[in-house]
């Protein structure tokens, strides 16, 4: 979300065209944004389940399509591992 929600002006902290206070917001998606960075990390490293965990955070704070679909790639992938690592 780069724009303000109520009259789709850019993103600032006060609405440059209407106002409303957009802190709160603007906070929730710097926390989904770290949270989106956490499980980037985890993802790198191959942790699976840490960065599923992470993504399910992210999402929990700011709902993106890409966030949902690297949280669905998290959770496919690290099923299959999962399988794999009882096969041994
Ligand atoms: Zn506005």
């Amino acid at each position: 979300m780069n724009t303000c929600p109520i009259c789709h002006a850019k993103l600032a902290p006060v609405c440059s065209r209407c106002g409303a206070e957009l802190t709160p917001l603007i906070r929730i998606i710097q926390q989904s944004q770290v949270w989106l960075q956490t499980a980037r990390d985890y993802l790198v490293q191959g942790d699976y389940r840490q960065a599923l965990d992470s993504f399910r955070q992210a999402q929990s704070y700011h709902r993106t399509t890409l966030a949902q679909q690297l949280e669905s790639f998290c959770r496919r992938f690290n099923g299959v591992a999962s399988e794999h690592f009882t096969e041994l």
